[in-house]
Formats: C-alpha cells, sequence, structure tokens
C-alpha cells in the first residue's frame, strides 16, 4: 500500500495532478468503481422536509448525543455559544451561498483564502462518507480512508486525489455522522487552545441547512461543499443515512471538484 502522498513525489502541483488524473483514467478503463456514472441528482428538499427545520436540527443533536458528549463540550462557555447560537438561528439562513459553497462565518471565497494563508489556523478538510465509493476498501460508513494511490478504487475517488493533494499540515477527516463531525471539531479545538478551526466539508444541502448553526455557535468559519447525486432529501433518508443506510452514491460535481483544488492548491502557497 502506498501511503506516501503522490503530490509530495511531483515537482509542482500540474505535474502531479496530471500523473493522478492519468492513473485515475487508465484505472476507470480497467476496473470502473461501481456508480461511477452517478444517476440523475436527487430534488432537493421537500416542503414537507423542510418545516419546522431549526426545530429537527436541534432534537436530532439531543436525541443522538450518546453520553450527551456534544452538550457537555457545548456547556463549557454556556454564553459564548448560547449567545452565537441564539444569532444564528433568527437569521434567515445560517450561511451565505456562493453556487456549492455554503459560507459560515465569512463573506467570501477570498476572505477563506486569506483564512487558509495563515499557518497558525487548523485547518480541516472533511469528507462526508456517501461520496465514498462503493468498492471503498476502508468501507463507506467509517472514519477511515487508506487512499492508497496503488489502489484502482482509490484511484478513481474524488476523496482519494484531495487526500493526497493536502498539504501535510491539513487535517483530513472522514465523516460517518453529524455527531462524529462535531465531537471532531470540539477536540481540534480543545486541542489547539487559541487557534482558529477552519474548514471545507462536503455534505449534504439538507445536512448543510440543518446544522450550520451548530457551526455558528462554537464561531468555527469555512465552507460546506453541497453534493450532488443521491442526496437526502427527507428526514427519512437522513436518518436512515446517520446510520449507515445509504443505497445510493453523491458527489462533488466536476466544477465543484474543481472549485476545492484550487483552494487546496491555493494551501500550498
Ligand atoms: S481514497 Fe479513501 S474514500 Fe476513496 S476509495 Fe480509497 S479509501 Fe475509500
Amino acid at each position: 500500500m502506498s501511503k506516501l502522498k503522490l503530490w509530495n513525489q511531483h515537482a509542482n502541483w500540474e505535474a502531479a495532478e496530471q500523473a493522478w488524473d492519468a492513473q485515475a483514467q487508465s484505472a476507470a478503463e480497467r476496473q470502473p468503481n461501481k456508480g461511477l456514472k452517478v444517476l440523475p441528482n436527487m430534488p432537493g428538499m421537500t416542503e414537507e422536509t423542510a418545516r419546522f427545520f431549526k426545530w429537527k436540527a436541534f432534537k436530532w443533536i439531543i436525541a443522538k448525543d450518546h453520553g450527551f458528549k456534544v452538550l457537555k463540550k457545548a456547556m463549557r462557555h454556556p454564553f459564548r455559544y448560547g449567545w452565537n447560537y441564539f444569532k444564528s438561528l433568527f437569521r434567515q439562513k445560517s450561511y451565505l451561498r456562493d453556487g456549492d459553497f455554503f459560507l459560515y462565518g465569512i463573506s467570501s471565497v477570498e476572505e477563506f483564502h486569506a483564512l487558509m494563508a495563515d499557518p497558525s489556523h487548523v485547518f480541516v478538510v472533511g469528507f462526508s462518507y456517501c461520496h465514498k465509493p462503493f468498492e471503498c476498501p476502508s468501507g463507506r460508513f467509517t472514519d477511515q480512508c487508506v487512499h492508497d494511490a496503488a489502489n484502482p478504487v482509490c484511484q478513481q475517488c474524488f476523496i482519494g486525489k484531495a487526500v493526497h493533494a493536502l498539504p501535510e499540515r491539513v487535517i483530513p477527516v472522514f465523516i460517518p455522522t453529524v455527531h462524529y463531525i462535531g465531537n471532531k471539531i470540539f477536540e481540534l479545538m480543545e486541542a489547539n487552545p487559541g487557534r482558529e478551526v477552519i474548514f471545507i466539508i462536503t455534505a449534504c444541502e439538507m445536512t448543510l441547512e440543518m446544522f450550520g448553526d451548530w457551526g455558528n455557535m462554537v464561531g468555527i468559519k469555512g465552507i460546506g461543499v453541497r453534493l450532488a447525486g443521491r442526496i437526502c432529501n427527507t428526514m427519512k433518508a437522513f436518518e436512515l443515512s446517520e446510520e449507515g443506510i445509504k443505497p445510493g452514491l453523491t458527489v462533488v460535481t466536476d466544477e465543484t471538484q474543481r472549485r476545492i483544488l484550487d483552494l487546496i492548491k491555493l494551501s500550498w502557497e
């Protein structure tokens, strides 16, 4: 298994990306990943799902917070977090939108460039499990990713490409559930006192809508990347997905992949 990041083996970004794309194409010709040509996009959330949405998000966080792990951490700063949550709750949207990018705590993608350029920030890039390939060697509903550059499944996987392209200072996270990423963010904040956590995280639009207030509550800044393909668009589908029952595959569109890679490229500079 080749764990060495492929980007480190090339003289520059362009050469590394060219090498990755060439091996991806060759792997797809020999042994294409199932679902590589994805089924049509699911429509967005139903009207019924969108009703009392913030209340549904609150209920979900509390009901599934086993051992009250997230809540206990949130209670360490009850006034600050309470006030932030309250402010976010009463805004019409918890984010600003720029295409597939949902911006939290920032007003533009350019503002995020400046945050990325500051090495004192803890920079997290998270990937929802629902766009892992069906044949993922680490399993889909897990927080693992071997990103094996010699494995034809990983060679065709956008997550594999992005992880190989990330500079060492960036922390990749593979996200099975909302509570997993919530805990992970709290852990990183506690392990890095005085440092700001910034993020790029892929997720369904429904999740980005539902849990933006919680990100704003702790004051982290970053970009939620909207997934396409077989997304969750009802509460039932979301609840099943949080238990690992996700028969469909989501995707990051080609255009949005490019936007993410361009951001990662900037983080090398
Ligand atoms: S790169 Fe990671 S997520 Fe993608 S197939 Fe390989 S192990 Fe799975």
